[in-house]
Parts: structure tokens; C-alpha cells; sequence
């Protein structure tokens, strides 16, 4: 895995011309680049298709009150909650990067705890709890 920055073209400033890269080794959740690894490779194009890096910058959040966590997601209880009354967190928003079926599972989850939180009880599925993991073989 590598970190990248753009490099301008030496032709045309305005257009990419490489990228720089270096490799990182994943230290207690976090990536740390490793000293002389640095390279580039030249590029005319480079298409970005990251996942989940964190949710978007908003005001949203503290006008809410809730609050993030250190790798950018919303914090969240055990039962879908963020800090503020009445506002719930489901899939990469809560979870960070992860899949389609994460979201879907956990949107489910959510959806009966919203239910239990305004009718008092729910009778809706939930097949995850916000701490699931991925089943290990
Ligand atoms: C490039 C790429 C490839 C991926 N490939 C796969 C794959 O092959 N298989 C797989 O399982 N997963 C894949 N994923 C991951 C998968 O897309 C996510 O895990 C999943 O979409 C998360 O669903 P979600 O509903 O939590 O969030 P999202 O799908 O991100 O939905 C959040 C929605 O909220 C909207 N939103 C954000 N802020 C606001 C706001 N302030 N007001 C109103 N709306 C707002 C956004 O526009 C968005 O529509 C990929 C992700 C990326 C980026």
C-alpha cells in the first residue's frame, strides 16, 4: 500500500505528469509511511476511486451535537445512537469503509432501533449490532 501526491506535467503545469508514491505499514490502525520507499510513476491520468475516508466536513455535526470519532466517522452507541437525542448512525457514516451488505445490515439494525425509540418496542429484524465483525474462517 502506498500514500500518492500529483506531480505537474514539466509541459504543462496544469496537468498531472506522475504521481509520488511511498509505501506505508499499518501501525495500531494507522498508515505510517516507510522511510525510503519513495518512487514515481509517470501518469496522464489518474483516476481517484477511494472508499470511506471520513464523513464530509459539515456544520451539520455541531449543530447537531454529535460528534466523530478519531478515524472520522460519527460516534455512536451500542444501539445506533450519536451523542444527539434522536439521531441515529448507520453503515460507512458509523462503521467507516466497509461494504454494501454492512450498509444494508446495519440500515435494517437501525431502522428497528428507530422503530423501539418512538413506539417504545419493535418487532423489525436486526441482524447486526454497530460492534459486528466480518465472521473469520
Ligand atoms: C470506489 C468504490 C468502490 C466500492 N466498491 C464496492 C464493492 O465492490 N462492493 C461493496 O460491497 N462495497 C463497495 N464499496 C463500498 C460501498 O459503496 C459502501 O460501503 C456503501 O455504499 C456504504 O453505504 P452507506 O449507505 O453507508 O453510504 P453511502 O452509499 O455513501 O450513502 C450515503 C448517502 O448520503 C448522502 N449524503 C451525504 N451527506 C449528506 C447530507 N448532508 N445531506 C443529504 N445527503 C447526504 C450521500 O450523497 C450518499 O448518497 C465501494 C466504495 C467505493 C467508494
Amino acid at each position: 500500500m502506498s500514500t500518492a501526491a500529483f506531480l505537474p506535467s514539466a509541459s504543462d503545469p496544469g496537468r498531472v505528469g506522475a504521481l509520488l508514491v511511498q509505501e506505508v505499514r499499518w501501525e495500531q490502525g494507522r498508515p505510517e509511511p516507510v522511510a525510503g520507499t519513495e518512487r514515481e510513476i509517470r501518469a496522464d491520468l489518474v483516476l481517484l476511486a477511494m472508499g470511506f475516508t471520513a464523513v464530509a466536513d459539515s456544520p451539520l455535526f455541531e449543530q447537531l451535537g454529535v460528534t466523530l470519532t478519531e478515524r472520522g466517522a460519527v460516534a455512536r452507541d451500542d444501539t445506533w445512537r450519536a451523542e444527539a437525542d434522536g439521531v441515529f448512525v448507520a453503515g460507512d457514516a458509523g462503521r467507516g469503509q466497509s461494504l454494501i451488505v454492512w450498509a444494508i445490515a446495519e440500515g435494517r439494525a437501525c431502522a428497528a432501533a428507530v422503530d423501539a425509540y418512538l413506539m417504545g418496542e419493535t418487532r423489525l429484524p436486526a441482524p447486526v449490532v454497530p460492534t459486528s465483525r466480518p465472521l473469520s474462517a
